[in-house]
């Protein structure tokens, strides 16, 4: 199966077909850098990150942009509200974003994640030369306060989201203007002269100096970044009316092409209060958990987990969440997705104690491909393994081939530590009896196990010690010294002679450390090699 992609454009998968030429385009909305990035701000950019990470695995080179969108009427309003300036302000929230992203193991301004992030305020130029030539070409026209998109000028308008024309009003009532020529006409350069000076920019239009549509900067950036048509435009299911839509008729307006082969819109995060009624994020509600709150709870990690374990077209369940109770500052889906990755966080420590090599080593693509299933079985003493692991990798193929299935995907994740759990007990890994073929067959099915993950870009780096700890280093430090005055009451208790009557006691008192760390959820694990420690 070659890889299909679903269109909103088409409203079917299709065959992934790049254009001519070495490199896959790709283009995806990114925030008004205005206030801090809240956790649906980083559906998209996890989704289209592993659509990178799976197109880079498959061969190709992708360059990926997301554009900043620095100058609008939010921005100015909350510079406003806060007393600072709209660059200041863009700035500051921009770093933030930036800093969630890496959070969520997106790389920033680079070939490894989002290539480049394009201000809008450094693209004013090209944004007026696409105005000028729209204008010329009778496309667009100039009003005293603005310059408008000319809906009836554009044949297929309204192609993108196959919208009847009642419903295109509704982008006329974002932008009402008796002006307008037609309702729908949308803004591509408005000008407010009530507005600081730092949003007005020069302009060779009548309405003089102003600041560009919303719809326009992506045009303009877009084609400016990765040419007139790209392969692969995305952003989330909110966008393709009107912004979307519009982007689409001025590109093509403009440039007589294509604008985009694909057009990829993800789901959208969906929460319940406490009594199950869904419900919105809303700031009114109290209820927007920004990514700062959110990983003071969890980590980046989990955050990347819980978006990929759905499909990216289907709204995305948060579950649960009785705001207002400081006792659940998340949302019961994030406790669970926290749960799954401890589960994935243990097999890494059972594969070093077997191993003595950490998972995160592991090369993040095999040396050796899989043989076909009889071969295998030659070389794998335990059958079952034997037969599973090809299915399994060709079933997370099958899942990411068939649009980026990363729900499916991340099932095979499950299945295979599972199965890898039961080998490792029935070949009696972490006991004396083990046998080094076996150990060999954990390793490589571990190895797979690796290079699945990061194709989905999950769990590329150890924990941070907090992650694992749910403290602080002066938690593991005092957790350690527990731990530590524990093993010389042990180390005393197994000393001492059969009648000594301290040595129930003794063992009495290191049966009560562990009991009573159980109540506040940490579970020790003695081994031979010492006493680990974990939350949950
Ligand atoms: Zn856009």
């Amino acid at each position: 199966m070659a890889l299909q992609v679903y269109s909103t454009l088409t409203r079917k998968k299709e065959p992934f077909h790049k254009q001519p030429g070495e490199t896959v385009t790709m283009y995806v909305c990114g925030p008004t850098v205005y206030k801090p990035s809240h956790i649906g701000h980083m559906v998209g950019p996890v989704i289209f990150d592993t659509v990178k990470r799976y197109l880079t695995y498959l061969g190709y080179k992708v360059k990926w942009i997301v554009n900043i969108t620095d100058v609008d009427d939010k921005l100015i309003n909350r510079a406003k509200e806060l007393n600072t300036t709209v660059p200041a302000l863009a700035e500051k929230m921009t770093a933030d974003y930036f800093e969630c992203l890496k959070a969520l193991n997106i790389a920033v301004e680079s070939p490894a994640g989002i290539d480049h992030f394009p201000r809008a305020t450094q693209h004013i130029g090209g944004m007026i030369d696409v105005i000028n030539d729209l204008i010329k070409k009778d496309i667009a026209y100039e009003v005293d306060d603005g310059v408008y998109f000319d809906v009836s000028k554009d044949d297929d308008y309204g192609k993108l989201t196959n919208r009847d024309p009642e419903q295109m009003e509704a982008g006329a009532r974002l932008e009402p203007n008796p002006k307008k020529r037609n309702p729908g006409d949308f803004a591509l350069w408005k000008s407010k002269p009530g507005e600081p000076e730092e949003v007005q920019f020069a302009s060779p239009f009548k309405c003089g100096r102003g600041r560009p549509g919303w719809h326009i900067e992506c045009t303009c950036m877009a084609i400016k970044e990765l040419g007139e048509t790209l392969d692969i435009h995305g952003g989330g299911l909110d966008l393709q009316f009107p912004h979307h839509e519009n982007e689409l008729a001025q590109s093509e307006s403009w440039t007589g092409k294509a604008f985009a082969r694909v057009w990829m819109h993800n789901g959208l995060l969906q929460l319940r209060d406490k009594d199950g009624k869904p419900t919105k994020m809303a700031g009114s509600e109290g209820n927007v958990l920004n990514v700062a709150t959110a990983t003071q709870h969890v980590s980046g990690e989990v955050l990347r987990f819980f978006v990929l374990k759905s499909h990216y077209r289907t709204p995305i369940d948060l579950g649960i969440w009785d705001w207002k109770n400081p006792s659940t500052p998340i949302p019961n889906g994030l406790v669970e997705a926290a749960e799954s990755v401890q589960s994935f966080y243990r097999f890494f420590e059972r594969y070093e104690r077997v191993r003595g090599e950490s998972f995160y080593t592991l090369p993040a693509r095999m040396s050796e491909r899989w043989a076909p299933a009889a071969d295998l079985a030659k070389g794998w003493p335990y059958a079952d393994l034997a037969k599973a692991m090809p299915d399994l990798w060709k079933r997370f193929h099958e899942y990411m081939e068939d649009d980026f299935n990363t729900g499916g995907a991340v099932g095979v994740l499950y299945e295979l530590v599972s199965l890898l759990n039961k080998f490792a007990d029935k070949s009696g890994l972490e006991t004396g009896e083990r046998n080094m073929e076996n150990v060999l067959s954990f390793g490589r099915g571990v190895a797979a196990l690796r290079e699945m993950c990061s194709v989905l870009g999950l769990f590329l780096e150890p924990p941070a010690k907090k992650e694992i700890g749910g403290g602080n280093e002066l938690v593991s430090g005092l957790m350690q010294l527990l731990l530590d005055l524990r093993g010389n009451l042990r180390g005393i208790a197994k000393e001492a002679a059969k009648d000594n009557p301290l040595k129930k006691p003794l063992f009495d008192q290191t049966d009560l450390i562990r009991k009573r760390l159980g109540e506040l959820g940490v579970t020790l694990e003695d081994r031979a090699t010492g006493t680990t420690w974990r939350v949950g």
